[in-house]
């Protein structure tokens, strides 16, 4: 079997390690549109285009330090190595990622500087055409595989909430994806939008430059965390003004920049319509497991899930796929792998979650871990993965500030201890 790999970020690599390991019989071509792996974790100074005219892909920014322990980032079969501290900083997640590609010889399958600009099934012969830019030379080549795994991640395409005023507003809006040090800040007044893990790390970073910060989120309870002085919680905003902003409670501030935490788009530009997945609402669908597409089971999206042990994920999610592509286990009817689906929306649903939030695992990351280690006969994670994330979690939500201090040890499959 013939597979195309589309990135070669920490998803990408898992699905070299795998198929390059002996255990299937597969032949396999990574494609990756940057000079280097690691995917958003290749820190870049600049932000908007790069020399080949594409989006700058990584939305890492220069203190990002992990807002999760290392014992629970790394793959199975590849641990992070010790180390004092357990959050680690961009630079050596970096070079895990590095030291993983080394380790398994994976550097040899993937074609740099190479863009994929179209993946589509070729008529007839249930195969995959891809079209893949090769950045240095300036030619698009035609490549035939068996099956594709797409692993081009999922935090490169913001997504900026539509704001009354958006247009009034004269101050300056920026994304987080296109951010890189506070100094841009100094003595100005931010709004910073959203909550998420990100809005509330940037919101204490740039309290140490900006002169104040308002963090506006929509969560029904203020956070708990104590803030830097200069950073006040507020409501949603009802309307930007030409030099500030009116907030739900009724009250105006004037504001010099606005700061869009607001997160991500799935987005997978080069999917012809005929490869049968579509974005609806932000869920990727229709998929089987949160990954393999029903309409074409040869396509598999990687690493789609969030709140989750990405790479031990990403792992399981590699393995689950190459147990059906290779023969060893056999898809279900599409009926039923669509009836799947309803089915999860539902519940999800009557946990009031909406559309947008189909692919959040969080607390109850377990459950899907072990449904596709039954599901397809493999080795499953280890429980402690899940109930040391959501120790992390707990304590992100109630320090901020302190969190990262802490350090972790995993004793077994089922416990850790903080050291
Ligand atoms: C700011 C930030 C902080 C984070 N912090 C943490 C953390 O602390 N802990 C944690 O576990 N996770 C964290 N994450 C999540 C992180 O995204 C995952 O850990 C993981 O790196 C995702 O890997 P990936 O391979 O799926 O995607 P990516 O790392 O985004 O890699 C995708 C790759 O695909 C390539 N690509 C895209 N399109 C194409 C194309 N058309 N052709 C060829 N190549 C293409 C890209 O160049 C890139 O190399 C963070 C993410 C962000 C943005």
């Amino acid at each position: 079997m013939k597979i195309a790999v589309i990135g070669g970020g920490s998803a990408g690599l898992a699905v070299l390690r795998h198929c390059t390991s002996g255990k299937y019989d597969t032949q396999v071509v990574c494609y990756e549109k940057t000079e280097q792996v690691g995917g958003t974790w290749v820190y870049r100074e600049e932000s908007g285009l790069d020399r080949y005219n594409l989006p700058i892909h990584t939305s890492m920014y220069k203190n990002l330090r992990t807002n999760l322990p290392k014992e629970v980032m790394g793959y199975p079969d590849y641990l992070i190595p010790d180390n004092p501290e357990s959050y680690l900083t961009r630079t050596q997640i970096l070079e895990f990622l590095n030291s993983y590609c080394d380790h398994f010889h994976l550097r040899q399958y993937i074609r740099f500087l190479h863009n994929v600009e179209l993946v589509e099934p070729s008529t007839g012969d249930r195969k995959w055409t891809v079209k893949v830019k090769d950045l240095e030379k300036n030619i698009v080549l035609t490549e035939t595989f068996d099956a594709v795994m797409v692993c081009n991640g999922h935090y490169f395409e913001p997504n900026i909430p539509n704001l009354k005023g958006r247009n009034t507003f004269q101050g300056e809006q920026l994304h987080s994806h296109d951010y890189r040090v506070p100094n841009i800040f100094t003595d100005k007044t931010v709004l910073v939008l959203g909550a998420g893990p990100s809005g509330m790390d940037l919101a204490l970073e740039i309290s140490a430059k900006a002169k104040r910060v308002f963090l506006s989120h929509h969560l029904k309870d203020p956070i708990g965390t104590i803030f830097p002085k200069n950073v006040v919680q507020k409501p949603d905003v009802k309307e930007l003004t030409e030099h500030g902003v009116l907030f739900e409670d009724g009250i105006n501030e004037p504001v010099d920049v606005i700061f869009y935490c607001t997160g991500y788009k799935y987005s997978f530009p080069f999917l012809s319509e005929k490869c049968g997945v579509r974005v609806d609402s932000n869920m990727v669908t229709p998929l089987w497991k949160h990954m393999v597409s029903i309409e074409n089971p040869t396509l598999a999206l990687i690493g789609l899930p969030f709140y989750v042990c990405a790479f031990s994920m990403f792992d399981l999610q590699v393995r689950f796929v190459l147990q059906y592509w290779s023969g060893k286990k056999d898809f279900p009817s599409k009926a039923d792998m669509l009836q799947e689906e309803v089915e999860e929306l539902e519940t999800r649903r009557k946990e009031g979650l909406q559309k947008k939030h189909f692919h959040l695992m969080g607390f109850k990351q377990d459950h899907y871990y072990d449904d596709l280690a039954n599901t397809a006969g493999i080795t499953p994670l280890p429980p402690v993965l899940t109930k040391l994330h959501n120790e992390s979690s707990m304590h992100f939500l109630n320090d901020l500030v302190h969190y990262r201090e802490i350090r972790y040890k995993i004793i077994d499959d089922y416990n850790f201890i903080q050291l």
